[in-house]
């Protein structure tokens, strides 16, 4: 069955959100850890997710992913937004622990003419801070257009942030259809040799969630600007290749195009429509 979803608001609870998920004909969907402009988080209500895990039980809700906010910089200059990355990053992970068996993404981060390397470095002790042993959630690095000083942008800057974090195996990969276009790799048209790519440097087994969305903007552009699946220049015929292929198609689908719910609905029913049940 095709495990398909898009980013719902928390401002109600994960109860709401399940709820939510079942009536637009989701069985997973994401949401923001905290404001994701600000970095504020809502208190934490017990009972709510012990409601929410009833639920998802009863509706076959499958694996859920958090996306950390935008201010989340582990790479930043700045000594004290690197600290905000690794006190939020932690709380989240911590909080994460009453809903176990589920997915962390976060954006790597901007360097700020600090160059890779360096951005690279940070992230890697972000992650060597945060991650803990026996903790019951994976945690995502999302794959990023490469837009101003952006780490993510290339396959090979994900492996090196891989490479560096000691307990790796709590580690994998978002793979964004938009950001992938957008930093030059073409799964419009050349798809199994971008998955090819990121197998050779990443490994396929680190892939665990795609973000599906159309792109506003051009291969190479460099830009992130997500646009409805089908009014975007990767448009819906590759989209719905990607979701079929044999090495995508058991992931978790997330779809953070420009909608309200009602839109959501008519994109998750069409994507349905177009799955290829395995015999
Ligand atoms: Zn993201």
């Amino acid at each position: 069955m095709l495990k398909i979803g898009c980013h719902l608001s928390i401002s109600k609870g994960y109860l709401a959100m399940g709820e939510e998920a079942v009536r637009i004909g989701a069985n997973t969907f994401q949401f923001f850890s905290r404001n994701p402009r600000g970095g504020n988080v809502r208190a934490l209500d017990i009972e709510d997710i012990r409601r929410y895990l009833d639920y998802a039980k009863e509706h076959e809700i499958s694996v859920i992913l958090a996306h950390a906010p935008y201010t989340l910089n582990g790479c930043s200059a700045e000594e004290k937004t690197r600290g905000f990355a690794v006190r939020a990053m932690k709380e989240d992970l911590e909080r994460m622990e009453y809903l176990p068996g589920n997915l962390y993404n976060f954006h790597p981060g901007s360097h700020v003419k600090q160059g890779t390397e360096t951005g690279i470095q940070y992230i890697v002790e972000m992650l060597n801070t945060v991650l803990w042993p026996d903790m019951h959630t994976t945690v995502l690095l999302e794959t990023m257009a490469g837009k101003g000083s952006e780490v993510g942008g290339r396959f090979e800057e994900l492996r090196a942030i891989l490479d560096g974090v000691k307990l790796s195996e709590k580690m994998g990969v978002c793979l964004d259809t938009c950001h992938v276009f957008d930093g030059g790799y073409d799964i419009a048209h050349s798809l199994d040799a971008v998955l090819d790519e990121f197998d050779r440097i990443i490994g396929m087994d680190r892939l665990k969630a795609v973000h599906l969305n159309d792109s506003k903007n051009v291969l190479g552009s460099r830009k992130d600007r997500h646009a409805k699946i089908g009014e975007g220049n990767i448009g819906a015929e590759a989209l719905v290749r990607m979701m079929n292929h044999p090495d995508l198609k058991k992931l978790p689908f997330y779809l953070e195009t420009p909608n309200d719910l009602d839109g959501y609905a008519a994109e998750i029913k069409m994507l349905c429509g177009h799955y290829q049940e395995e015999m």
